[in-house]
């Protein structure tokens, strides 16, 4: 919605512009805030604090919520909050047999989401706008009010053309152009394609309590792949070539069976959880694993601690390298909750240097779709807070 200041804002423009973010955050952060705060806090004039925030109310995306309780006699300022419901996102969580699409208000709290189920990837575009309209509609909204579309993604990204380059998880194309067709349906819409881990790592970082202060963070996502977040001085490091993370392909064995990616002993072979359900031929559903890894089933025991050897290895080997503050482990693999935890906690400690021993591994403590909820937050952060 900035974007509407001008076409090609001036430098003076470019100043209100980053002020406007700068006051919208700090509103955001607070629960509450006078302008008169907002001024003491920017050293803005009260004048240009005022213009702002007149433009941000104008805009629908700010309040004012009364008055402030002052225990003290004088003046009781008005206090301005977000309007949860001035803007929305729509958040993609692509999946091996389809898509999670949700809708988040401008608090990132969640409106609406559901799973499509898809039988191909060939109209991958048609499908998410269809169900994004189809949302939007259902949930009173109006598509004006649309901020942005973040799309997480298991597998290699191409930034500079907005394409999925592989994925072993998702049968896509490698011209996949899903993304250039929803900038075409939504001109002026942020639309951003991110790795599935790296905004599980930032919804991480963003909203479980114990996390907040971390600002160097390794988030281990086990599903049907393997793959991680990193979050380097509160941000997502994406690398060179937004290449970073791809934890999945670390070799844990020179000798072992040959990966999708052509390498051999990848972890995403030895240790995501297929690969624990391939030991289990009895077991129809992860869910029957998990219940029987609680009551110490002998082959479920064996199966999954063994997957928490390979994945504490592969945790050694990234500490090694990054030495993050802390590790969390994330996706479908939390259903073998503390237990599984306790055991990756113990083989990691068994190898880690003696001064990365008591790095914390942590369970990831977000509710909810951790993609589609890091997703609205980033691009939240990215449009109106940045
Ligand atoms: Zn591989």
């Amino acid at each position: 919605m900035f974007t509407l200041l001008g076409d090609r804002p001036s430098s003076q423009k470019l100043i209100q512009l980053s002020n406007s973010k700068l006051v919208f955050k700090l509103i955001n952060d607070s629960d509450g805030i006078s302008r008169a705060k907002i001024a003491s806090i920017t050293k803005l004039s009260p004048t240009t604090i005022s213009s702002l925030t007149d433009e941000l109310i104008n805009k629908g995306l700010v309040i004012e919520t009364g008055e402030k309780v002052v225990k003290s006699s004088g003046r009781r300022p008005i206090l301005l909050d977000v309007k949860e419901e001035g803007a929305f996102f729509v958040s993609v969580d692509l999946q091996e047999k389809g898509f999670n699409i949700a809708l988040y208000n401008l608090k990132c709290k969640l409106i609406k989401e559901k799973f499509v189920e898809l039988h191909s990837f060939h109209e991958l575009s048609r499908h998410i706008i269809i169900h994004t309209l189809n949302m939007i509609e259902k949930s009173k909204n109006e598509e004006s009010r649309l901020l942005g579309i973040c799309i997480g993604a298991p597998g290699l990204i191409d930034i500079a053309n907005e394409r999925i380059i592989s994925s072993t998880i998702l049968p896509i194309e490698e011209d996949n152009e899903f993304c250039k067709e929803l900038k075409e349906r939504f001109p002026g819409v942020k639309i951003e394609l991110v790795n599935e881990s790296s905004l599980s790592a930032y919804a991480e970082k963003q909203f479980v309590e114990r996390v907040k202060t971390i600002e160097n963070l390794l988030y281990i996502d086990i599903h049907t792949g393997i793959g991680a977040g990193i979050i380097i001085n509160g941000n997502i490091f994406r690398g060179a070539n937004n290449l970073a993370g791809e934890f999945g392909h670390i070799s844990v064995d020179i000798k072992g069976p040959t990966c999708k990616c052509g390498a051999k002993g990848c972890l995403e072979t030895v240790a995501n959880i297929k690969a624990i359900m391939k030991q289990l031929k009895e077991y129809d559903t992860i869910e029957e694993v998990a219940e029987r890894y609680d009551e110490s089933y002998v082959d479920v025991r064996v199966a999954v601690n063994k997957n928490a050897k390979y994945i504490a290895y592969g945790i050694n080997n990234a500490v090694n390298l990054l030495n993050p503050e802390a590790v969390i482990i994330g996706g479908q693999i939390k259903i073998f909750g503390y237990k599984y935890l306790n055991e990756i906690i113990k083989s990691y400690k068994e190898i880690a240097l003696s001064k990365n021993k008591d790095i914390p591994i942590l369970l990831s403590q977000v509710e909810g779709n951790p993609v589609t909820l890091g997703g609205a937050k980033y691009m939240l952060d990215k449009i109106l807070m940045r």
